[in-house]
């Protein structure tokens, strides 16, 4: 599997930024049009696209199944909709925007009047320009949406009103990317994959997965990696309901959503607070170029909720940049193609990059010359200072070998030091080559 994944990813390097971005961009493109739920060919076919990407083993998990307290829904699968005037014309369309029709809504072909109508119709008056988006998963109904301008001008008049859809005994469909590393402790990153024309929350954050698999299957890695493009909550809960055992191996995780548009980045911690990638993300927004802020963990949101609920407690974090509810195009028809951009998708990956970097190469050391600074001169390993200070390089080499008790680790040091993991890591490495440290084991 690795090997395919190498094979693919000709255009991943990150070091192209901008090719990479574009590439992003290219595939919320690509995935915009389709109409996805939290089941049905929408999901089927946003899959298949992304395997030309990434291979993919795909799970189809038959309705009724029971997932903890959960039970997998009918599937849903929609053709087209509208609502026409008595003169025939479509006055709200399927065609323009599936975010048109109630996600879910079951099938209906009548005719009726404004005012039987008018309960299966939803806008937002506070935003009156835009169609709202909205879902009746668990309660069979049927509804459309759109701007609260058009409903306010909509005609006393007899309305045909078609929705062709599905609503049957079917599957719930999801993906996931596994990629080996020489240990069987796992990083996990998770994306929704169950919002229409949606692109900052969904498109964005499938499309960075995406890519970051292709950079982690570019080279050898110590930990596994497994990327799952799922549906959002009930996938999460299905998952896990089939994956409880292997939950253990999972040392590191990042939910992923809202990561296109050009906002700062949010970092929600982890239940725990305290768990490595909450340090990890911490260290890496505060060492590079964007506002960010760090949010403490609450029991609402996005897939984390799953992850985090305490019979797993899983070391799960959420990346965004703008959070969800807070940015006026959130649910709306305004988080289209023009909301996200292909520089902020390469940031977003880029620092994915960097944490999966930390991670990767977060180790314990222990000075094997405790007793007093080793001649650091002799060995090549103290540089001249230029000006006052003692230079960077030469700092974090003090660090280290300060640090190296085997109770601190590298990115210990570099939270204590101040310093960046790479310059802490550097120099370990350094220190390490010269026999002044070795690893200690944990
Ligand atoms: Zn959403």
């Amino acid at each position: 599997m690795l090997e395919s994944v190498r094979d693919l990813s000709d255009a991943s390097s990150v070091t192209d930024r901008d090719a990479v971005g574009q590439a992003m961009y290219d595939l919320v493109s690509e995935l915009f049009p389709i109409c996805r739920s939290i089941t049905g060919d929408g999901v089927r076919q946003t899959l298949a696209i992304l395997q030309r990407y990434i291979p993919l083993a795909i799970s189809e998990v038959p309705t009724g199944t029971q997932v903890f307290d959960w039970t997998i829904p009918q599937e849903w699968n929609i053709r087209d909709a509208y609502i026409k005037n008595s003169r025939g014309d479509r006055i709200v369309d399927f065609r323009h925007s599936n975010l048109h029709v109630v996600n879910y809504s079951e099938p209906i072909h009548t005719t009726m009047s404004l005012d039987d109508l008018k309960p299966h119709l939803f806008s937002n008056s506070d935003q009156p320009a835009l169609i709202p988006y909205r879902t009746s998963y668990y309660k069979r109904a049927w509804g459309f949406c759109l701007p609260h301008e058009q409903l306010l001008a909509l005609a006393d008049d007899q309305y045909e009103v078609c929705i062709d859809s599905t609503l049957a005994d079917g599957n719930l469909t999801y993906a996931e990317c596994f990629i080996p590393g020489s240990s069987e402790e796992e990083i996990l990153f998770s994306c929704h994959v169950c919002h229409p024309s949606l692109c900052n929350d969904n498109l964005s954050g499938i499309s960075v997965a995406a890519f970051l698999a292709r950079e982690v299957a570019s080279e050898s890695r110590r930990y596994s990696y497994r990327f799952l493009f799922i549906p959002g909550t009930i996938g999460a809960i299905t998952w896990l309901a089939r994956n409880q055992a292997l939950t253990s191996r999972v040392k590191h995780g990042l939910v992923l959503t809202c990561v296109g548009d050009v906002g700062g980045f949010h970092y929600k911690q982890s239940r725990r607070g305290n768990a490595s990638i909450d340090r990890t993300m911490a260290h890496v927004l505060r060492h590079g170029a964007m506002a960010h802020e760090i949010r403490s963990f609450s029991p609402y949101g996005y897939d984390e909720r799953q992850f985090c609920s305490p019979g797993f407690d899983l070391p799960v974090g959420c990346l965004m940049r703008s959070v969800w509810g807070e940015f006026p195009q959130y649910h709306t028809s305004a988080d289209d193609l023009t909301f996200v951009r292909p520089q902020a998708l390469a940031e977003s990956l880029r620092t994915c990059v960097e944490v999966i970097n930390v991670l990767e190469h977060d180790r314990m050391y222990r000075n094997l010359t405790p007793f007093c600074e080793p001649a650091l001169g002799r060995r090549g390993l103290y540089a001249p200072a230029e000006g006052h200070g003692i230079g960077n390089k030469n700092l974090a080499r003090l660090w280290v070998l300060n640090l190296s008790d085997g109770a601190h680790s590298l990115l210990d040091i570099a939270e204590r030091s101040g310093m960046r993991f790479g310059d802490i890591h550097e120099a370990a490495n350094d220190l390490a080559l010269n026999g002044l440290l070795e690893e200690a084991s944990h």
